[in-house]
């Protein structure tokens, strides 16, 4: 069936769905959209513009009348292939894909997509600044920023397009390939979403699924499970330190050495090892793209630490006060600890994801002197990790942070990396951790 006769069904209609939704009506394809939420948290304007185009939509639940009609739903990355619509969806034979599966339909332009539990972000926007500095046009989007599919018109005047891809996006893909694919590390996240480990791992290793011999892997063979999976790769791989059968990119110090050519990362201004990681994987997939030596160097080094991920936010009554707002899982949370002196006090909790918090024993032990858990997961926090360490539970984050101030003396750390998302008292990360900036300041 050609697609200007097939139903398109937009499942969640957040930013995403309703650019899916906008492509579609302009492309004069069939499209509905259904969304679980009211219609009273949506922008009317962009809504009456769809229907006057033709698009149907619902609002509030997912009709079975709407499924029926569909041949293909696109879904948005919020939405998990396990909800029951979707495995009705699934029994019915329907087929289901990401946005970003259904947009590369429409692109030519080589992709470098990236994806890993953490570090998405800072290496999506370090391989951008690279590539603009060496003179590239590229677009950036995916899971930061812009939704893929807005830049379909216009994909053929860009060199590159460097998109950030979630568990959540890559999932529900069928042919998606792109040209360089970064995977950075798997710990443990999202298993509300995904019914497993095995599934959210299975659904990440689909960023180098359709690729062939023509392009390239980038994988952090330092993470021993992408290391033992990587035997199913079939693009060029580029891996981290010793490895004989794959092309190597190794750090000594703060040197990174890839094809022959070294880069001295000491004043790199980013904190933790883990930002070698993300640095080496952004140099290596800059130097495939086409990328000098010198620019790639001066870019990592110029390159200043995004907010919310172990940023410094200053002296605050002889205490180092940093904001992790952005760490939403325990991996992250490890490396924040790794990454700083103690003795430390932590600051943990928020939604709770169902992860398991015992893996921060060992760190707690090592670093934390004084843990203060706040927000819906405290109590399983508190289970899995108060008998470990000196632990406080807050009622609200301004509780917390008095908590840690009190708890606290000259030269210690206090540090913000809840290991949880932040929707049980926050509309995001950005606004817990700039909440929490406030709050500091004030104390
Ligand atoms: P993502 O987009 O995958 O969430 P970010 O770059 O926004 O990644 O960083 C999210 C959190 O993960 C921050 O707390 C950050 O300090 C931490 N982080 C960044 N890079 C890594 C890495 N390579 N390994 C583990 N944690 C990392």
């Amino acid at each position: 069936m050609g697609m200007e006769n097939k139903n398109y069904l937009v499942v969640g209609l957040g930013k995403t769905g309703i650019e899916t939704l906008k492509f579609l009506g302009q492309r004069g394809f069939n499209a509905r959209g259904t969304e679980r939420s009211p219609q009273s948290s949506f922008n009317n304007n962009e809504i009456e513009s769809l229907t006057a185009s033709g698009i149907e939509i619902e609002f509030g639940s997912h009709s079975d009348s709407f499924l029926e009609w569909a041949d293909e739903l696109i879904i948005s990355p919020g939405v998990s292939i396990n909800t029951p619509y979707l495995v009705k969806a699934k029994e019915l034979n329907k087929r289901i894909i990401s946005e970003i599966e259904f947009a590369t339909g429409f692109i030519n332009t080589p992709i470098i997509a990236i994806t890993g539990s953490n570090g998405k972000t800072t290496t999506t926007t370090l391989i951008s600044e690279i590539l603009t500095s060496s003179g590239f046009n590229i677009f950036t989007g995916g899971n930061i920023g812009t939704p893929l599919i807005t830049v379909v018109k216009k994909a053929d005047e860009y060199d590159f397009i460097v998109l950030e891809t979630s568990s959540f996006q890559l999932q529900a893909t069928d042919n998606f390939r792109p040209y360089i694919s970064v995977f950075l590390n798997i710990t443990p996240n999202h298993l509300d979403h995904h019914s497993d480990f095995e599934e959210y791992f299975q659904s990440k290793t689909n960023i180098y699924k359709n690729q062939t011999s023509d392009d390239w892997a980038i994988i952090n063979s330092g993470d021993e499970i992408i290391k033992k999976y990587s035997e199913n790769i079939k693009s060029k791989i580029v891996s981290f330190g010793n490895t004989t059968e794959h092309e190597n990119i190794s750090l000594t110090g703060n040197t990174v050495e890839f094809r022959n050519e070294k880069y001295n990362l000491s004043s790199i201004k980013l904190i933790g090892g883990h930002n070698l990681d993300n640095a080496m994987c952004a140099i290596a997939a800059a130097k495939i793209a086409g990328c000098e030596k010198e620019v790639i160097e001066r870019t990592i080094l110029d390159f200043n630490p995004l907010p919310h991920r172990i940023e410094y936010i200053g002296k605050h009554h002889g205490v180092d006060v940093y904001n992790d707002s952005k760490s939403t899982s325990p991996g992250a949370t490890i490396k924040a600890l790794d990454s700083i002196s103690p003795p430390i006090i932590l600051l943990a909790g928020g939604k709770d994801k169902g992860t398991d918090y015992e893996i921060l024993t060992g760190p707690l032990n090592k670093k934390v002197k004084h843990l203060v858990l706040f927000g819906e997961a405290k109590k399983r926090m508190n289970q899995q990790l108060g008998m470990s360490v000196d632990t406080t539970i807050a009622n609200s984050l301004e509780e917390a942070v008095e908590q840690a101030f009190s708890n606290s003396n000259e030269d210690d750390s206090i540090l913000l990396s809840p290991a949880c998302s932040s929707f049980d008292m926050f509309s995001s990360y950005e606004e817990r951790g700039e909440v929490f900036k406030k709050i500091v300041q004030n104390i």
